[in-house]
């Protein structure tokens, strides 16, 4: 049989957020890819204007977390208000649980974007060739062969890949090629980006604020790196030719109170807001990953997070695979993992945009008012909650009580030998099965073990701080932290997935998911 030749392991077209956390992904794990970009320089619109607490966990993991703090400020609180400056609700931002506080952090989408890029120069595993726009696909039983066409020549080249991810944003041409349709709406609705650069601080700059209304709904946030973001729609009779010049755009921002004294005007775009999803994010080899498989709106905050997810998701699957140590099929856990939490965020999306529209009906809106059941006990709002999976590779059951599905929190830890540092960062990328104050392993059938054994899986007992340990594989619980989260879920035992979403425990059965 002829051996097959591959330029790369992956085709990565689109470097925009989503390409460069495959990349990344990718290159952590020693996995080669070609990156196909059409624009050497990075979107200059401020587009996304937050990531949280996940986010920077991945960041975390991909060891680029450091420079990406170095350009992103922490975000205050959450807030709605009327004109008339009643309050309508509030997220105040608690410590995270997953080892990155605080759980929100106001970005600079084109600065943080070349920051990534920058930490993805240096790794050998990545090669971008920018100016190089996808101009074909073709796919069989052992890879695909991506083409694309150099912008400035005029020539297209070929490379020979086993995988292709098509990280090509909202008029993705990698979905079209592959005859993907995007299933959902676009709403009429036109709305002004305005970005500004502050000249001045104002009191609460740094407060989020939705200004609710009907007629004119505002955002208000700070961005990093000194700059300031008002979103509005146009009113009916309002058209983008009445507002191509600063002194056009001015009169939207004086009517809310900011002057040439607080900041100057540094761009505006407008755009429409799409509830959008591709009606499958996988044909055969090649993928779509982030706006090229789903759109929405921006009131969660999670578009460009969402993407970034996936790429994750996509990154640790695909290079489990490509090394032998998991089976083909796992892939098809990217989208039944994937497209429920993209559907979800969505769906907070519109929700959210309701209440800033001030569409809630007076029983939402006094559902909305009304205090929690268990006052001392809230639950926390869905936006800043801890991630959880809805489906996927999992050993159900999945439920509120239920420990499986969940992120584990990241505290700080002690190892055997004194070190101490965040979990991730002492448990490294493999699957992992932790123990409260017991070795995982003894608690497992030689079937169940042999399973764990075949992802290469570490065991680990997790030991209260009052305790010497006595051997290699146990970490030392120094908050108090992941002993009582094991045992709020009734659990003794649980197995975490490289991307520390639990698998399994032992309340629900500990073998390796189907
Ligand atoms: C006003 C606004 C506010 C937003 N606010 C938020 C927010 O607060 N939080 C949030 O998470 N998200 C937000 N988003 C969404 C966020 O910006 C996007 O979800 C994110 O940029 C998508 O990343 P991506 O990498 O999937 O796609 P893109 O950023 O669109 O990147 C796609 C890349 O692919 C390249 N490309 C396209 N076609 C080809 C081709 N044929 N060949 C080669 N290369 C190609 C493009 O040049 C580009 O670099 C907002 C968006 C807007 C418009």
């Amino acid at each position: 049989m002829q051996e097959q030749r591959y330029d790369a392991d992956v085709a990565i077209v689109g470097y925009g957020p989503t390409g460069l956390i495959t990349a990344l992904t990718l290159a952590k794990h020693g996995i080669s890819s070609i990156v196909f970009e059409r624009h050497k320089d990075i979107y200059p619109r401020a587009r996304a204007v937050t990531v949280n607490d996940w986010t920077m966990r991945i960041f975390q993991n991909l060891g680029v977390d450091e420079p990406v703090l170095k350009c992103i400020d922490p975000q205050r609180a959450l807030r709605w208000m009327r004109y008339d400056g009643t309050e309508i609700m509030r997220i105040e931002l608690p410590p995270s649980t997953l080892g990155v506080t605080p759980r929100q952090f106001n970005i600079y989408q084109p600065t943080m974007e070349a920051t990534l890029r920058e930490c993805a120069a240096s790794r050998p595993e990545i090669d971008v060739r920018y100016g190089m726009e996808l101009a074909g696909l073709a796919q069989d039983d052992d890879g695909v062969t991506v083409s694309a066409r150099d912008l400035a020549t005029d020539t297209t080249t070929d490379v020979r890949v086993r995988y292709a991810i098509g990280c090509d944003g909202g008029s993705s041409a990698t979905r079209s090629m592959l005859d993907v349709k995007l299933l959902g709406d676009t709403l009429d609705v036109q709305w002004i980006v305005i970005d500004c650069r502050v000249k001045r601080w104002w009191p609460d700059r740094n407060l989020l604020t939705f200004w609710s209304d009907k007629e004119r709904p505002v955002v208000d946030i700070a961005l990093s790196a000194g700059n300031h973001r008002w979103e509005l729609p146009l009113k009916p009779g309002e058209t983008e030719a009445d507002f191509q010049t600063n002194e056009q755009v001015w009169p939207l921002l004086k009517a809310l109170g900011v002057t040439e004294d607080d900041v100057e005007i540094h761009q505006h775009a407008f755009y429409r807001h799409h509830t959008r999803m591709a009606d499958t994010w996988r044909v055969g080899r090649v993928f779509l990953a982030g706006d090229a498989a789903h759109l929405m709106p921006p009131w969660a905050g999670a578009g460009m997070q969402t993407g970034m997810r996936d790429a994750y998701d996509i990154g640790w699957k695909l290079a489990g695979v490509l090394k032998g140590e998991l089976p083909a099929q796992f892939l098809d856990s990217y989208e039944a993992e994937r497209r429920p939490n993209a559907a979800f965020f969505t769906q907070l999306a519109v929700e959210l945009g309701r209440v800033i529209k001030q569409e809630l009906s007076e029983e939402e809106q006094a559902a909305l008012n009304a205090p929690p059941p268990d006052p001392a006990n809230p639950p926390e709002p869905p936006m800043i909650a801890p991630p959880v999976l809805a489906s996927g590779w999992l050993r159900g059951p999945l439920s509120d009580t239920s420990i499986v599905g969940r992120m584990a929190p990241q505290p700080t830890m002690g190892d055997t030998r004194g070190v101490m540092a965040r979990l991730d960062t002492l448990l490294g990328h493999r699957f992992v099965l932790l123990g409260d104050d017991v070795d995982p392993a003894t608690l497992l059938t030689a079937e169940q073990k042999a399973g764990w054994d075949a992802l290469g899986a570490r065991y680990i007992a997790v030991r209260p701080q009052d305790r010497h340990t006595q051997g290699p594989d146990e970490l030392v619980d120094l908050e108090g932290v992941l002993g009582p989260w094991l045992r709020k879920y009734q659990a003794r035992a649980v197995a975490l997935r490289p991307d520390r979403f639990v698998a399994a425990a032992d309340v629900s059965g500990l073998a390796v998911p189907a």
